[in-house]
Parts: structure tokens; C-alpha cells; sequence
């Protein structure tokens, strides 16, 4: 059961790594922020009510992320593994996903600690773009699309997300030091995390996550 979570401030590269770790190992990528977001363009009553707290740059409460994770880790697709992306995000949410993993006879195998000095988190996130189709990211100077406003992947259009600007992202970070740092310790404790050096080449930080995923 390769069962993987990724950890990390906003911007440290979770959702660009974590599409490539989906690809190599055909596991799904379970990332929170994208199926909240989805739930957001639905309108549904959960759209509706995580949006006010995202548009804060708040997080979502625990129950309502914890029962969308709980019904997500249930899908055939889960079966050989998942990768989480963005939950857990508080030590409450790690330890429900305790719980839901043992009912559900899965394992977390790694937790992969993404690190990336706190001053590169800013401009990470103010120049990320991302595809309003397949979801692929980009940014417009680390990593540029070969064509302007245009996705590589499926040709579709760029936006910039509506919480990736400078207040928003401020208060994104202090939630991330308050709440979801505190998480390192917890999975220190269990022996399965291993940090990752996540400043420099998209393509090196990716060999050092497959070495240790193998
Ligand atoms: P997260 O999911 O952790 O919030 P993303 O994967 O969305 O982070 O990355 C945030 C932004 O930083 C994106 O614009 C992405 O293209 C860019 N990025 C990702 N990895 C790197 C890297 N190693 N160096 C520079 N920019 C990066
Ligand atoms: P990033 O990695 O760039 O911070 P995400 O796409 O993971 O962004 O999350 C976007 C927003 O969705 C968060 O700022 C938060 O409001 C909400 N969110 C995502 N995952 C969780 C979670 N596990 N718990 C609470 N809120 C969450
Ligand atoms: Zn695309």
C-alpha cells in the first residue's frame, strides 16, 4: 500500500510534485484545495461555505475536509495507493485520518516534508498560474508555459487563483505556521517522515522524492 503524504507550506511544490509522483507510480492524487475548489464552480452548500473561509486564506473546518478525504480514500482507485496533497492541515485532521486509514485496512507509508525557505513562498505564489481545464501549474518565471496564458498539456487558458494574492497568501502562511507545522512533530513520532530540500530544479527535487519512494 503506497499510501504518501505530502506536507508543506503553501507553495512548497506539493501539487507539482505530487502530479508527477501520481503519473509514475499510477496512484491518485488526492489534493483537498483542488475538490474544495471544485466544489466551489458547483455552488454546492459546501462550495459555499469553504469559500468563505478560502477567500480568507483561512482553513476549512476539520469536519467538513475530513469527511470529503474519508469518502475520497474509499474509491476503487485507492486501492494500491493515494497520495495526499494539502490534508492533513491540522493535528485534529491527522489524527481522524489515523482513524479512517485503519477501518479502511490502508497505511501511510511516507510522509514526505517538503522544505523551501519561507521568503521564496511569496514569490512561488504570486506568479503561480494555473489551467482552468486540467489543472497543470505553472509559474511565470520559475516555470513558464511555452506558449503565454496558454497550458503545455491541453492549450487551455491560465488564471491566477483568487487566494493567490499578497494579503491573502500572508494570512495562508500564518495559518500554515500555526496549525499545520505542529504536524512535523506528530509524524516524527512515527518514523515515516523524511524531509525533502524543495528550493531549486523541479526535475532534481523529483529524483530525490523517487529515491526515497523506492
Ligand atoms: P503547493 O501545492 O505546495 O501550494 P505548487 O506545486 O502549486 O505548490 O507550486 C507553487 C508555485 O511554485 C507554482 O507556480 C509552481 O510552478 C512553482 N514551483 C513549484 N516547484 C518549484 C521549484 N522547485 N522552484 C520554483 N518554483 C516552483
Ligand atoms: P496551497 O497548497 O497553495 O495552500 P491548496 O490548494 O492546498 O493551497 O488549498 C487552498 C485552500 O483550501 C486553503 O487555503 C484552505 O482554505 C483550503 N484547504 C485545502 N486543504 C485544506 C485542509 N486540509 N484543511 C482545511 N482547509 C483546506
Ligand atoms: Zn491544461
Amino acid at each position: 500500500m503506497m499510501g504518501i503524504i505530502l506536507l508543506g507550506p503553501p507553495g512548497a511544490g506539493k501539487g507539482t510534485q505530487a502530479k508527477r509522483i501520481s503519473a509514475a507510480f499510477s496512484i491518485p492524487q488526492i489534493s483537498t484545495g483542488d475538490m474544495l475548489r471544485e466544489a466551489v464552480k458547483n455552488g454546492t452548500e459546501m462550495g459555499r461555505l469553504a469559500k468563505t473561509y478560502m477567500d480568507q486564506g483561512g482553513l476549512v473546518p476539520d469536519e467538513v475536509v475530513i469527511g470529503i478525504v474519508r469518502d475520497r480514500l474509499q474509491a476503487p482507485d485507492c486501492g494500491k495507493g493515494f497520495i495526499l496533497d494539502g490534508f492533513p492541515r491540522t493535528i485534529p485532521q491527522a489524527e481522524a485520518l489515523d482513524r479512517v486509514t485503519a477501518a479502511l485496512a490502508k497505511e501511510i507509508r511516507t510522509v514526505l516534508s517538503l522544505e523551501v525557505d519561507e521568503k521564496e513562498l511569496m514569490e512561488r505564489l504570486c506568479g503561480r498560474r494555473t489551467c482552468t481545464a486540467c489543472g497543470a501549474m505553472y509559474h511565470v518565471r520559475f516555470n513558464p508555459p511555452k506558449a503565454e496564458g496558454k497550458c503545455d498539456k491541453c492549450g487551455s487558458s491560465l488564471i491566477q487563483r483568487d487566494d493567490d494574492k499578497e494579503e491573502t497568501i500572508l494570512a495562508r502562511l500564518v495559518n500554515y505556521r500555526k496549525s499545520t507545522e505542529p504536524l512535523i512533530r506528530y509524524y516524527k513520532g512515527t518514523g515515516k517522515i523524511r524531509s525533502v530540500r524543495a528550493s531549486g530544479d523541479i526535475d532534481a527535487i523529483y529524483a530525490d522524492i523517487v529515491k526515497i519512494l523506492q
